[in-house]
């Protein structure tokens, strides 16, 4: 948290005992100077964890409860290189103990059924009631399986896997991965706009081909896509020019030529992307034959990875958080619920406008939300908000590459303020790329501890 220069005179001043404590912002008193109040948070993921921990970093006689169904999370970002072996389904565990014991947050492990906004109490599915002052919640997404044919949640836990919520699925797609015939072919659908994690279907894909390449040398991988383009897109498919002979489509051929070198390949490379224009967007997948129809054809698969069309948490709609859109509405400034302006509502359920579906996203948020929840139980206004992303993605595992933004208020709406330096420049050095993998890697370790340690 950055004091700015008045807050740093106050605080110095404050801890010299010259200033009543009063005097500073709410989120920067020292610890006992707000009420005990009962700050409950829905769903122990990213967003909920940096929220729980961001209370209390922020005052530490704030009551906080996580109720979380599972008792260790299993987390979605990184989850595409069990696919890979790169890491194994016990490396994506990550453990409540440190919050519990080092912040002192309370965890109750149940499902929440029900809230009474009156009383202000979630029921469980253990039959428990618990009340709170403040509720924050962040319940991630769930998968529209049916919005295929021949797709439904039965389906994808035995046949076609979405593993897009890390858990059994993402197991079953490593076995067909690992085990596909030599020749196979492996096709990922991406799923239409808005979905968590925008790069992540791409670098899914990419981390495929290479696993196969030594492996399978004959496999083709194909992603079917409802878009035209993708976030990060120039440097991802840069990459897999270089890394798998991939021939970039004319467009894209032409619009980097002019500012880097790209090759193109008597023969197309074992990784090819069909394009909404191109007939990409998928209709039906059926188990049986082991085949997909998209717009352009019905291709043969011999493993399928349908990640589905997605909405809020089915625990948003539960407490009546969503609206029409399958998402949730909020006032921007400090993701107080437009439907019941008690609640709080961060993460990958959150309508953000400009801010993408991704776990820092939902850390940024989580930080802000609990800026504005201390700031309001001093009966002060919340601080000016500022946001920010950056999403790492691999186009292999020594070739990596980003986007990076900062969001503010723009007239009620969160928009994107830095207008250049997003990306890895497309004339980086291979040492830089490579550098940008190592740090995709610390990042995941860092983000991890700055969530749930
Ligand atoms: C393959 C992949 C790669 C990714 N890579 C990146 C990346 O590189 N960088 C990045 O920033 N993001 C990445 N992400 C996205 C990131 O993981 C999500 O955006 C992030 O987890 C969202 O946090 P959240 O708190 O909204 O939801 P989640 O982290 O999903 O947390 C929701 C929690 O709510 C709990 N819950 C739901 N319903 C109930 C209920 N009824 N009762 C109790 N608990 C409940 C769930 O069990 C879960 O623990 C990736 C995602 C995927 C799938």
């Amino acid at each position: 948290m950055k004091l700015t220069n008045p807050d740093r005179r106050r605080f110095l001043a404050a801890t010299l005992g010259l200033l009543s404590a009063a005097a500073l912002p709410a989120w920067a008193r020292p610890a006992g100077e707000n009420t005990k109040a009962h700050i409950v948070i829905a769903g122990g993921g990213v967003g909920g964890c940096t929220a729980a921990k961001y209370l209390k970093l922020f005052d530490p006689a704030l009551r906080v409860t996580v109720v979380e169904r599972n008792p260790i999370y299993l987390r979605p970002y990184g989850s595409s290189e069990v696919l890979t072996q790169h890491v194994t389904m016990d490396d994506l565990e990550v453990s409540y103990d440190d919050l519990r014991r080092r912040y002192g947050i309370e965890f109750v492990i149940d499902t929440i059924t029900g809230h009474d906004p009156q009383a202000r109490t979630l029921s469980t599915a253990g039959g428990q009631s618990i009340a709170y002052d403040r509720l924050i919640v962040s319940p991630g997404i769930q998968l529209v399986y049916e919005a295929y044919a021949g797709l439904t949640e039965e389906v994808a836990n035995s046949e076609i896997p979405a593993a897009w919520i890390p858990g059994p699925q993402t197991a079953l797609l490593a076995r067909q991965l690992q085990g596909m015939r030599q020749g196979g072919t492996f096709v990922v659908a991406a799923p239409p706009n808005p979905y968590r994690c925008p790069p992540g279907p791409y670098e899914r894909a990419a981390l495929a081909v290479e696993w196969l390449r030594p492996r399978n040398p004959r496999a083709k991988v194909i992603i079917l896509d409802p878009r035209d383009s993708f976030v990060t897109d120039e440097t991802m498919l840069l990459g897999w020019n270089r890394l798998y002979g991939f021939n970039l489509p004319e467009d894209y051929r032409q619009r980097l030529a002019q500012k880097v070198e790209v090759t193109e390949y008597a023969q197309p490379g074992m990784l090819s992307w069909v394009r909404g224009q191109d007939g990409g967007r998928l209709i039906a997948v059926d188990p049986q034959r082991g085949t997909v129809e998209c717009e352009a054809d019905t291709l043969a698969a011999d493993v399928i990875n349908v990640i589905p069309p997605q909405k809020a948490g089915a625990l948003a709609m539960t407490l009546g958080l969503a609206d029409g859109t399958g998402w949730c509405p909020v006032e921007r400034r400090t993701f107080a619920s437009s439907l019941q302006p008690q609640v709080y509502v961060i993460g990958d359920a959150s309508i953000a406008d400009a801010m993408p579906k991704s776990g820092f996203a939902a850390n940024t948020q989580a930080k802000v939300v609990a800026q504005a929840i201390v700031a309001d139980l001093a009966g002060q206004p919340a601080p000016e908000p500022v946001w920010e992303n950056t999403c790492y993605a691999l186009a292999g595992s020594d070739y990596g590459l980003f986007v990076a933004d900062v969001f503010r208020l723009v007239d009620g709406k969160i928009a994107r303020v830095n207008t250049s330096g997003r990306y890895l420049p497309l004339d980086a050095s291979p040492m830089q790329i490579k550098l940008a993998a190592r740090y995709q890697q610390t990042w995941l370790r860092t983000f991890t501890a700055d969530c749930f340690a």
